[in-house]
């Protein structure tokens, strides 16, 4: 049967993709997914060779015929995303980062000039890496759906793991408590929460376990640069305790971490024989016995 570990931290900088990364190596039969693809930052570690690339549909924008737009401005009232630009022309554009596609706009044009277009601004790779094959993606700026995109990356990777034989798929998870999230949750078994010893780190840990209590799977969590901030670390391991999530372990503060990546490479490379190294070892063990 084949496992499904999603590695989240509930918000960004945490750590979470050089633990998850450190994790890779010591993994054995592994294929992995980045699911953060709005920020998608995997590969920095596992330098990939892209095997193959793939476009994705993204959300609708709109456009304005500029010949047949006769400049009423009716369209620019009505957007509540304040998408509608006049340009120094007196004409009408389309601000696309701002654009939302809800097409009220072209519903309302007299001169039927606006129209709908499908973004194809968004690609997803299957690469091969030192430590297994890796599903990532690339979200452009201001594109919706990324949770449909974390749904589509995960079931390549699944579609890989059955037909190679890949016994775990290992899930760089988004941070927040949103949709990609949501989406990198579906049909796991395990959660490792990654938690950082900060006032923020300590609420978005709150944010994002109230999420995962709802899903019926063995949740583990690791402190991040634990002796930075004793008393909050003594906060998450009372949290994390109170609702039955495991504790793998804590990582010291070192700079090491950010060495390591900086020149590409995993925590277990840079520094095998570290403090942080012995812990997400410990990690591994207890995730996957
Ligand atoms: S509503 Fe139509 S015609 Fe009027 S400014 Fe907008 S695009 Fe041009
Ligand atoms: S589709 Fe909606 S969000 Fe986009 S420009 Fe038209 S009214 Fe604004």
């Amino acid at each position: 049967m084949i496992r499904e570990l999603t590695v989240l931290s509930g918000k960004g900088g945490t750590g979470k993709t050089s633990i998850t990364a450190a994790l890779g190596s010591f993994a054995k039969n592994a294929i992995f997914t980045d699911c953060d693809v709005d920020a998608a930052d995997l590969h920095l570690l596992f330098n990939p060779d892209i095997l193959e690339t793939h476009a994705f549909e993204g959300g609708t924008k709109a456009e304005i015929d500029p010949d047949a737009c006769i400049g009423c401005g009716i369209c620019q009232d009505a957007c509540r995303f304040d998408a509608i630009k006049r340009t120094d022309h007196g004409w009408f554009e389309i601000d696309s980062l701002h654009c939302e596609g809800c097409r009220l706009c072209e519903r309302l044009c007299p001169e039927s000039a606006i129209f709908s277009i499908r973004s194809m601004n968004n690609q997803w790779f299957v690469s091969d890496t030192r430590f297994g094959p890796l599903v990532h993606a690339r979200m452009g700026p201001g594109e919706e759906n990324s949770g449909k995109l974390v749904t589509t990356v995960r079931e390549k990777a699944r579609e890989i793991a059955r037909s190679k034989n890949y016994n775990i798929i290992i899930n760089d998870g988004p941070p927040g408590i949103g949709c990609p999230v949501i989406a990198s949750l579906a049909g796991i078994h395990k959660i490792l929460l990654v938690a950082e010893s900060s006032e923020s780190g300590y609420h978005d840990l709150l944010r994002i376990i109230e999420l995962i209590s709802k899903y019926d799977v063995d949740i583990f969590g690791i402190i991040n640069k634990f002796d930075v901030n004793a008393g909050i670390s003594e906060r998450i391991v009372s949290i994390l305790q109170s609702n039955n999530i495991k504790i793998t372990g804590k990582i010291p503060f070192d700079k090491k971490f950010v060495e390591a990546m900086v020149q590409g490479k995993t925590i277990s490379e840079y520094a095998p024989g570290s403090a942080i190294v012995k812990v997400i070892r410990n990690t591994w063990e207890m995730i996957s016995s």
